[in-house]
């Protein structure tokens, strides 16, 4: 029996799943994102698409959304969408220091799988935010924000490192890009995570997002492709009640 001093005051919430192809859930413990990662996508956020470090900012487990319908969020007038290479790692990795490298084959052991997902934004919060100096916490980690596909495990498709990565709106293309233009591809993303905190199993990487961002609205049907990858696809629906 547990001592009372011991307990938790409320049921503690469910782990975060996602269903793995073949059966089998995939726990999440935290979901980081790469801010700019597509040169063509840097410039078109008027920011500079020359190799600079790549940076981190973080959505909560709860932010994942499974299924064919995301609501749309409270706060915004600008929800925008952005296709993302999402990793999923299954092996801990403790904060290798800057001074070493680690291999491409070492930084690919960590990883369980890839999915497809979109890292929705309030665009009109984090111009706001931007502009003012202040954290983008509110403007990327809201409610249903990381809608993911099933992950497919490395095991069955290697590690993928080109094909093509789009999205399309009630059928019309809007981002296109290929894998191979990831300024900072898996390894190195990977790498430099693990230089800021210990990765640990459980632990999504958003991979940043190709050019082509734009809003979207209720009632738009989002599919989103990259070659290899199970399919996710969703629609907007009125705000959650
Ligand atoms: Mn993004």
């Amino acid at each position: 029996m547990t001592p009372q001093s011991e307990k938790f005051v409320f049921a503690p919430p469910a782990p975060v799943g996602v269903p793995i192809i073949g059966g089998g859930q995939f726990p999440v413990r935290r979901i980081f994102c790469v801010g700019r990662n597509y040169a063509a996508h840097t410039r078109e956020m008027g920011g500079n698409p020359d190799r600079e470090p790549p940076f981190f900012f973080t959505k909560p487990s709860d932010a994942i959304i499974l299924g064919d319908h995301v609501p749309y969020p409270v706060a915004t007038h600008s929800l925008h969408h952005e296709v993302e290479l999402v990793i999923a790692l299954d092996q801990a990795a403790h904060a290798i220091s800057p001074a070493q490298a680690i291999s491409p084959a070492q930084a690919n052991s960590l990883i369980y799988g890839y999915a497809v997902g979109v890292d929705l934004t309030r665009r009109d919060l984090q111009d706001e935010a931007k502009s003012m100096r202040r954290p983008w916490d509110m403007a990327k980690g809201f409610d249903h924000s990381a809608p993911i596909g099933p992950i497919i495990p490395a095991a069955q498709i290697g590690h993928p490192t080109h094909g093509a990565i789009t999205l399309a709106i009630n059928s019309q293309v809007k981002q296109a890009g290929d894998l191979a233009d990831l300024i900072w591809p898996v390894p190195d993303i990977i790498a430099a995570l693990s230089h800021l905190v210990a990765l640990a199993p459980g632990d999504l990487i958003y991979t940043g997002t190709p050019d082509g961002v734009g809003p979207l609205a209720v009632g738009d049907h989002v599919t989103c492709h990259i070659d290899g990858i199970p399919p996710l696809a969703f629609t907007i629906t009125p705000p959650a009640r």
